[in-house]
Order: structure tokens, then sequence, then C-alpha cells
């Protein structure tokens, strides 16, 4: 029986994954998730388009969402809690990538990467773009790639809800509490200090606080490359019915995907301020997102904004992937932030990760080392080419 007691900083789909996978692989272990706001107002794991891809271009991060789909199709009996199946609505319709002449090498190469590692994912050339999705302007296209199997969208906070639920259910403790310092003694974390004047005494400590992670390592005098970034979504309505259609990526730098009757679309803005308000660019619709809507899906001319709402992207500004594991002054601090726009797809995984190397001290199921924070000490970033930022 273990008397080790693991504290979680932050309740997001991370520490909650987290919280999961330690009381599922150690039932004994106490886990304390401290969450300053349950009702997750402002957590980006309640406001993300919480869709996953296999295109990515490294193959850790291809490793990580084919492991992560199989999850999530089977949630269901993964995260049931007394007979109660939670549903996360997953949807496998795809991911379009589009590239014009100057982005097909890349998108060449991220190609061969997935299919060295199985996943099935098509190249379409320009006619197959036509033809195939007939509402598309094709004319300034050159390639498609197109997931077959395994990417999608699925409800977000249905899935960090369920993580929650049967976290709890395994014996792991939710505190209302906001994290305000730790007790440091010879390169360790001993506790943890809450605003509300309690001191959590601990065998591992983890940073799960995710556009807030950066001022949680600062607290323990570690420099956290990870910065909250604004990304603002657009709710619209067409009045054309446009099917098939998948998420899609133009190369101009906006993303689609349907929502329900609806549909969902941000960008990566150019002016990236950190900690800007949540409220949403409204303008910036109408200059900049509706007219390369209008010209890539000419239906969207007559397309209508619904309502908006922001949230934070975990920008890790080094290279930005996760950041996994301990920094080199503390050996029971662990970190899993900096996911830059795609944590909510990688926390089945990241979750499981995280408790392998907590109970264990290396990772058993699938190997992410090239994810661990030492890169970014020895300055070896990891170039992921497909990064939605
Ligand atoms: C608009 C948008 C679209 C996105 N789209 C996608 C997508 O399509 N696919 C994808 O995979 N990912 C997407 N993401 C990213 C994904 O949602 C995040 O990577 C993921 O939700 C991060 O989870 P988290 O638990 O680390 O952070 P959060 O969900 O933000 O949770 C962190 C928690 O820490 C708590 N906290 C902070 N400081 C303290 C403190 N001092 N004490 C106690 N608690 C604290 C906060 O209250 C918060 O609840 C998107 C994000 C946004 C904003």
């Amino acid at each position: 029986m273990s008397t080790d007691h693991v504290v979680i900083i932050g309740g997001g789909v991370m520490g909650s994954s987290l919280a999961y996978w330690l009381t599922r692989l150690e039932p004994t272990l106490a886990v304390t998730v401290l969450e300053r706001d349950p009702s997750y107002e402002h957590a980006s794991s309640a406001l993300s388009a919480a869709s996953i891809r296999q295109q990515f271009s490294t193959p850790v991060n291809i490793r990580i969402s084919q492991a992560s789909i199989e999850f999530l199709r089977n949630v269901g009996a993964e995260l049931c809690v007394d007979e109660d199946h939670p549903d996360i609505q997953l949807r496998e319709d795809g991911y379009l990538y589009l590239a014009g002449t100057e982005g097909m090498a890349r998108l060449r190469a991220a190609h061969a990467a997935q299919r060295a590692l199985g996943a099935d994912v098509a190249l379409l050339d320009r006619a197959q773009l036509g033809s195939n999705y007939r509402w598309l302007n094709a004319a300034d296209l050159a390639l498609g790639a197109l997931g077959l199997r395994g990417e999608g969208w699925f409800d977000g906070y249905a899935l960090l809800t369920a993580f929650g639920r049967k976290a709890r259910s395994q014996g792991a403790r939710y505190v209302k509490a906001e994290v305000c310092g730790f007790d440091i003694d010879a390169g360790r974390v001993t506790a943890v200090l809450t605003a509300q004047g309690s001191r959590l005494p601990c065998n591992h400590a983890v940073n799960a606080a995710g556009p807030w992670s950066r001022h949680i390592a600062a607290l323990a005098g570690v420099d956290l490359p990870v910065f909250a970034r604004r990304r603002s979504v657009y709710l619209i309505s067409c009045p054309t019915e446009i099917k098939p259609f998948p998420l899609l990526i133009d190369p101009s730098g906006f993303w689609i995907r349907p929502d329900g009757k609806r549909f969902i679309a941000g960008f990566s803005p150019f002016d990236d301020p950190n900690d800007a308000p949540l409220t949403p660019d409204y303008a910036a619709f109408e200059t900049h997102l509706w007219p390369l809507l209008s010209h890539r899906i000419p239906a969207f001319e007559a397309a209508r904004l619904e309502r908006a709402w922001a949230g934070y992207f975990e920008m890790n500004t080094f290279d930005h992937n996760a950041i996994l594991g301990t920094h080199r002054s503390l050996a029971n601090l662990m970190f899993m932030n900096g996911f830059s726009g795609h944590g909510m797809q990688q926390s089945p995984i990241i979750g499981r990760a995280l408790a392998e190397l907590i109970l264990h001290g290396r990772f058993t199921s699938l190997d992410l080392s090239d994810l661990l924070f030492a890169r970014i000490d020895d300055n070896r970033p990891l170039h992921e080419a497909n990064v939605i930022g």
C-alpha cells in the first residue's frame, strides 16, 4: 500500500486525466487536485475546439494521436461510473489540410512521416479536391491531405467532466483552492501552499495549470516558456447545406469545422500579445476571417456570425510542443504544459505518461522522451511542422 501523496495543480483536462490514470494504475495512492475555479469559466478545456488529428509531422505527436483516438473511441467504457457511460460525441469526419504550390513540399513530407507510422491519410490533387468538395474553391490550391480515419472532433467539456468524475470515483480528491507557493528543501518540493492558508505535504507536485502554468513554475523558481495567447472562436451559420465537410485547414491560416448544423472557425492572429483579455475579437471576423472564408467557400458569402468566444492557448514559445517531466532544478515537480493548441486531443495519453513517470520514473507504454523538459535547457527544439498556432 502506497503512502505517497501527489498534488496536482489545476483540474482541467490535463490534471483530471492524470488524476484518473494515477488512481487507476495505483489505487492506493493519495491524489489531490487543487482547482481554483471548479466552474472552469476561463479554462482552455472548457473553451476548446476539441478536435483530433493524426496529421502531425513528428513521430512522437503522430504516435500520441494514434493512441489517443483509441482511448477516445472507448471512452464510454474507460470512464464509465456506476453504469453511466459518458458520451463525448466523437465524430471521425477527418481533417483536410490544404496547400498552394508553396506549401506542397511540406504537406508531402508530413504525409510521408504519417504514412510511415501507418496513419491513414490520403493526398488529393486539385482535380480531386474539386470533385470531392464541390463547395470548395480549389482554383489556387495544389494539394490536400485528408485523414481517412482517426481524425475529427468531440465534446471536450464532456471529456473533462468524464475524467474528473472517474478520477473521483477512484479516490481522487478535488479541492477548491488557489496555489500560491511551495515549500522547497534540498531540491525537492515538500509541500504545496494555497491562498486559503493550507499546506499540503507531498511526494510529487504537478503543474497542470494550462495557460497559467508559467506563474506556477515561477513560484518554484523555474522559467517555463509558456504564455497565455488569446484565440477567438466564431460560431457561424450558413443557409446552404454543405456536405461532406471535414475540419479544413486553409493555407491562409484559418480553420473551420462543422458544429452540429453550424460551423466554428478561428485563425492565428498576427498581433499576439500575452494575457489579452478573454473577449473575442469581433472586428477580426469582418476584416480578416470572413473574406478568407468566402474566398475558399463561396457559399459563405451568405454566412452569419451567430456568436463568438475566446480562450487561451497555452503557447510554448520555445517549440510549440508539450513540455513534460521535471526541470533539472527540482526532482519532484512535474510539468505537463505548453500544448500550444493541441492539448485536448493529447490529454488521454499525456495523463497516462505522467502517471508512469510518477509511479515508475520512466515511460512504460509510449516513449515520450522527445517531449521532456530537458530539451529546453539543452536548446534542442522539436520541430513540428503542423502546428495550428
Ligand atoms: C479556442 C481554443 C481552441 C482549441 N482547440 C483545440 C483543438 O481543436 N484540439 C486540441 O487538442 N486542443 C485544442 N485546444 C487546446 C486545449 O484545449 C488545451 O491544450 C487543453 O485544454 C489544456 O488543458 P489544461 O488542463 O492544461 O488547461 P486548462 O483547461 O486551462 O486547465 C488549467 C486549470 O488550472 C487552474 N489553475 C490555474 N492556476 C491555478 C492556481 N494557481 N491554483 C489552482 N488552480 C489553478 C485553472 O483554473 C484551470 O482550470 C484549444 C484551446 C483553445 C483555447
